[in-house]
């Protein structure tokens, strides 16, 4: 007989540390600074620490904690468990596949789901071996045991492995199918009793259709599930609804089915929780049914009573998170300057755990809980900080639909073209340059008050000119300030614009061991003066060559806050949009003619479901649109997107409208150059430099990307740029990387 399911438990949880220790731990050890030792023993150290943590916050019954760890990457830790990805337990092969070496290229990087973390997606092959190494998840079970823990391994499921793969090579579906019940027999054989695996694969329209997926869920699980050498399955389906993949899944019947019931999947009278439990009565009546009630990506107090009333509705008992609750700070107690009104409408992950817990109680025996989240429902709607009313005027004031700065493309390319002639491939950088140990400590005494607003200032303006002599020796032709006042490009606005509240301690993952610090939307967007305008400004004055102003775009700033949950995201993107667009007038002012307009994030936010898409798309373009719709036809707008395949939102990003395009490009080697047909009128740099990896690429290297980038790109449209803003490089990488870009381009352009 095995363990039952635990009534309350979550998904996943923080792995970065409360304090970042995994962090330090990753980037001492890449450093050298620490050995393989020392880092297996740092990092066991702070997963007990999670484990004994999650205890005391009550996650008590055996198997309620899951044991969701990995050094990189969670995609990458199942691929390298299972075998899918070979490079068994050692640690430097690991950290080669996420970061590259001298000799390698890492593994592409994109996005998870629909948030903000960034997963490496596993190179596959019809032909390729697939040995398991379950040894990685056993010294998990191991160490957890010997510290008086009984926790639930995590995988990725072998359907969702698959999809994410490139290619998504179904043809190993069988082979890795095995491969899992090869890991499976190993955890039950060292007295596991519960797995976890998550599929939400079957939340997304991927690229392999619905139909099919079904199928492949349907023979892999089935083969799985029969196999009697194995722990119970807890199966989760995080991140959306599974509609029509319900009854493929409840069919199967694992001993614990989850289902996401956050506000993305429900609306109030969508029947969601009474078709789930129909479907799970009808095919699986001995599965236990868990309620992934508990939103894993925002940050919202949750509203226990509406919670109550829907896990009432799906009849079940058991509550958990929606998704891994890595997407949320650790905990509100860190937080020592929040606004009293807005930290009590606040929850993080260890304040969610409570909310479980709550849930799992019921009102009559958790009625404290449950008063506290009533009022801050009540005075979160009532709050002036919410709503302002002159922001909802100017917004309401808008057209509605698409809006289209004037003139068109095609006559301001020919003005801008004059006013800045350039030379043919012109070369730019797409921001920031790296942030020096000197910056960063500037910015820390300024903060601790060693340093005073002035000599901050003036600190940074050494830096600037530094910055804008070393582009001009170099011999790069459109500059840039180099960033080294932002601390973040969405945070450094964040907390210029009022509606907004920012954290001190409020990290939370991106990828490996990087971690922003995402700003929350309380309220109403609006911006109370320049933001940008006198670094612009500045810098500006240093060189005759032009300097671009700039911003994040609304949607960014969108995609990497924490978003209002009481009003739809189309109304704070136009809140922003129009922020910027002062802005934008405030730096023509100022004699800046080159703008950009970074949009990083715009696929970021891309609903998972394929009908979502258009509407969201359409909002999102327009608040682009309204940053640049009154600027000059002189002005050069850029844009710059990076992190994705941008082949499904190719359109949206040609109906940015933009001057010049910048895009990352170098890892998949120029591919998303194929998307791009006559609808994309705009210039184009599509990266030749991977800034992602510490390679520098050579001369040679690039000159063959920007030929390959000629071949679909007329030359006058063409742009050479790195991949993206530089600020996690050193100078080390940096400077001979652009004196290569800018020799390739010469070499290029000078056969032209
Ligand atoms: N301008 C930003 C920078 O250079 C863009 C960063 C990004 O695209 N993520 O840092
Ligand atoms: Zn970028």
């Amino acid at each position: 007989m095995t363990a039952p399911f635990p009534k309350a438990t979550i998904e996943g949880y923080p792995r970065i540390g409360a304090n970042r220790e995994l962090k330090r731990a990753l980037e001492s050890y890449w450093a050298g600074r620490i050995d393989a030792d020392t880092f297996r023993s740092t990092t066991r150290a702070l997963r007990i620490d999670n484990y004994n943590h999650l205890r005391d916050l009550g996650l008590t019954e055996d198997y309620a904690i899951p044991a969701d760890v990995a050094y990189y990457d969670q995609v990458l830790e199942t691929g390298l468990t299972v075998g899918l990805i070979p490079g068994g337990t050692d640690l430097d092969e690991e950290f080669a596949l996420a970061r590259g070496n001298a000799e390698r290229v890492p593994l592409e990087m994109t996005k998870w789901f629909d948030t903000n973390y960034h997963y490496l997606v596993p190179e596959i092959a019809a032909d390729q071996d697939i040995t398991p190494a379950p040894e990685r998840v056993l010294r998990l079970v191991a160490e957890a045991r010997e510290a008086g823990h009984t926790v639930r391994p995590y995988l990725v499921g072998p359907v969702t492995l698959i999809a994410l793969s490139k290619p998504a090579e179904w043809s190993l579906l069988d082979k890795l199918t095995d491969a899992y019940a090869a890991v499976f027999a190993a955890l039950k054989e060292a007295g596991v009793e519960w797995v976890q695996v998550a599929e939400p694969a079957l939340v997304a329209d991927l690229s392999t259709p619905d139909a099919e997926l079904a199928k492949f869920t349907e023979q892999a699980w089935s083969k799985l599930l029969g196999e009697e050498n194995r722990p119970s399955v807890y199966l989760t389906t995080p991140y959306g609804a599974t509609r029509e993949g319900l009854t493929t899944l409840a069919k199967l019947a694992p001993e614990a089915l989850h289902v996401d019931l956050s506000p993305w999947t429900l609306d109030e009278d969508s029947g969601y929780p009474e078709r789930v439990r129909a479907q799970v009565a009808e095919h699986a009546p001995e599965t236990t049914l868990v309620a992934g009630l508990i939103d894993g990506r925002n940050v919202w107090a949750a509203n226990l009573r509406l919670k109550a009333e829907i896990l009432q509705k799906l009849g079940a008992e058991h509550v958990s998170t929606s998704t891994s609750l890595q997407h949320v700070p650790h905990t509100l107690n860190a937080e020592k300057n929040l606004p009293v009104d807005v930290a009590n409408w606040l929850s993080f992950a260890d304040e969610k755990i409570s909310e479980i817990q709550a849930l799992v109680a019921g009102e009559e025996n958790a009625t404290e809980a449950f008063a506290r989240s009533d009022r801050a429902v009540r005075t979160r709607a009532e709050s002036e900080r919410t709503h302002n009313a002159d922001v909802e005027a100017r917004v309401n004031a808008l057209p509605a639909g698409a809006v289209q700065r004037q003139p068109e493309f095609a006559e301001r390319n020919k003005v801008q073209e004059e006013q800045l002639g350039l030379p043919a491939l012109p070369t730019t950088t797409i921001g920031s340059f790296p942030q020096t140990p000197e910056i960063r400590k500037a910015r820390a005494d300024h903060k601790a008050g060693e340093l005073t607003d002035e000599q901050y200032t003036e600190a940074l303006k050494t830096e600037i000119k530094n910055v804008i002599e070393l582009q001009e020796e170099i011999g790069l032709d459109v500059l840039v300030h180099g960033e080294a006042e932002r601390n973040d490009m969405v945070q450094y606005f964040a907390e210029l614009l009022d509606g907004f509240v920012v954290t001190e301690n409020g990290w939370v993952q991106s990828y490996g061991s990087r971690c922003t610090r995402p700003p929350i939307v309380v309220g109403d967007v609006s911006r109370p003066a320049p933001m940008t305008v006198e670094w612009a400004k500045y810098a500006q004055s240093l060189s005759e060559k032009p300097v671009k102003g700039m911003l994040t775009g609304p949607v960014t700033i969108l995609a990497w806050s924490f978003k209002r949950d009481d009003v739809p995201l189309s109304l704070s993107a136009d809140q922003i949009g129009v922020a910027l667009a002062d802005e934008v007038r405030d730096l023509e002012e100022a004699g800046i003619q080159v703008i950009q307009i970074d949009e990083p994030a715009l696929r970021e936010l891309l609903p998972l479901r394929a009908d979502d898409r258009p509407a969201y798309l359409d909002w999102a373009v327009r608040a682009f649109r309204l940053v640049a719709l009154e600027a000059k036809p002189e002005t050069q707008i850029h844009t710059h997107l990076c992190y994705s395949e941008f082949g499904q939102i190719i359109d949206a990003v040609a109906g940015l409208d933009a001057d010049v395009t910048s895009i990352e490009a170098a890892r998949s080697k120029m591919e998303l150059l194929e998307d791009i047909d006559e609808t994309f009128h705009s210039e184009i740099g599509p990266g030749v430099w991977d800034i992602h990896s510490p390679r520098v690429p050579s001369q040679e290297e690039i000159v063959g990307l920007i030929k390959a980038a000629l071949e679909n790109v007329p030359s006058e449209r063409l742009w050479v740029n790195p991949d993206c803003g530089l600020k996690t490089r050193g100078y080390a990488e940096v400077e001979p990387s652009l004196r290569n870009l800018v020799a390739a381009r010469d070499e290029v352009a000078a056969g032209l």
